[in-house]
């Protein structure tokens, strides 16, 4: 596979699992948007998440990571994935209360280099979290990937960000949200309780 054409690829891959929603979603981030991506739908093929991973892991390769983090639980496929196309370790953060804590006895080594990964980037705040946890354990961040991202390629999250596609999807505060003022239900299809 082409690293060049691993959009179109992808996006054909979303298409053909159902995983590309129509509707009115509350997204993770709080906002509603006509469009949701349901990565699980891609990643419950191993075929497909094997993918992902090699694809993420081919643009940090000469940059001595040891380590792959994602944030759980969207992120722990796409980790692991990157982590084995790069041979290093794969680990996650949960929240704990309000705050985003590396858990199960996971470490990392002093001044380690980490890659941070995820499924979905919208508002880069689950990728942002992730990294102030690595921060925190004395890792250093080197860069930040995704299966999507859903900004258009707007997010900062202050390290270098790839994104396998790149969708510029509509998200709304919900008091702004053109599908509430129609009155149309909105469905919350993320992992993370309200
Ligand atoms: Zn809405």
């Amino acid at each position: 596979m082409d690293i060049t054409n691993a959009d179109q690829y992808l996006l054909s891959v979303f298409q053909k699992t159902g995983a590309l929603l129509e509707g009115h979603f509350q997204l993770t981030s709080g906002l509603h948007s006509p469009r949701y991506l349901q990565c699980a739908l891609v990643l419950q093929y191993p075929e497909h998440a094997e993918w992902v991973g090699k694809m993420l892991a081919a643009h940090f390769n000469n940059d001595q990571i040891s380590a792959v983090v994602a944030p759980a639980i969207g992120g722990i496929i796409v980790a692991h994935e990157t982590a084995r196309a790069l041979g290093v370790r794969a680990l996650f953060t949960e929240r704990q209360g309000d705050v985003m804590t590396l858990r199960r006895g996971f470490r990392i080594d002093e001044a380690e280099k980490v890659l941070v990964v995820e499924d979905v980037v919208t508002t880069g705040g689950s990728t942002r979290e992730t990294i102030d946890a690595v921060t925190c354990a004395g890792g250093v961040v080197i860069g930040a990937g995704s299966m999507v991202d859903r900004s258009g390629g707007a997010v900062d999250v202050g390290v270098r960000r790839v994104a396998l596609l790149t969708l510029d999807v509509p998200a709304y505060d919900p008091a702004d949200c053109p599908l509430c003022k129609q009155g149309t239900p909105v469905i919350k299809p993320g992992s993370r309780k309200q």
